[in-house]
């Protein structure tokens, strides 16, 4: 199954994110994004700039985060910001989606390339799809989810129902 292979190839790619801060998914614990964005990228990505903007800023308040690659800026809306460091779900999944984009579809620098570079991710694949996907593979463990009911995955690892219900099945489906 081509998908597969893209997601397998993302899973490579998380994994080396994940000893890079010392996440164990069998510890069960959500992934510390905000921390990730916040520490980790700039020490990553000299150039990373991280801007948080008021709701009313970002395109009347309809965009939840964007990615300039030729400003190196991942953009975020206040609101957005607020929730994931509450834990929110849907906004911790923003999150991860523009890391996404900032790391699958950047020049990244030396130290990043070390861990995307091996992982080319085929053009069939939109964007915005290996985004999705990226988030939702860094945020939901399959090793974990697998064995997890969907309200499980979503308490533990504090992510939405839909991307919850993917992982499980997409897991289910793996061996
Ligand atoms: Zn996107």
């Amino acid at each position: 199954m081509l998908s597969l292979s893209v997601e397998m190839k993302l899973g490579h790619m998380l994994k080396k994110i994940w000893r890079l801060i010392d996440y164990v998914p069998s510890k069960r614990k959500p992934f510390p994004i905000v921390v990730f964005l916040e520490i980790v990228m700039p020490i990553l990505d000299k150039k990373f700039t991280l801007e948080i903007n008021e709701d009313d800023d970002m395109e009347s308040g309809m965009l939840h985060g964007n990615t300039i690659p030729s400003t190196n800026t991942i953009q975020l809306k206040n609101t957005v910001y607020d929730n994931a460091v509450d834990g929110n779900g849907m906004d911790r999944m923003t999150i991860g989606h523009e890391i996404g984009h900032y790391l699958l579809h950047f020049d990244v620098e030396p130290q990043f390339a070390s861990i995307v570079s091996d992982y080319s991710i085929p053009a069939y694949k939109s964007a915005e799809w290996q985004a999705k996907a990226f988030a939702g593979e860094l945020l939901i463990p399959y090793t974990e989810a697998r064995n997890m009911s969907v309200k499980e995955i979503m308490e533990t690892f504090q992510v939405t129902e839909d991307a919850a219900k993917y992982q499980r099945e997409k897991a289910k489906n793996t061996c």
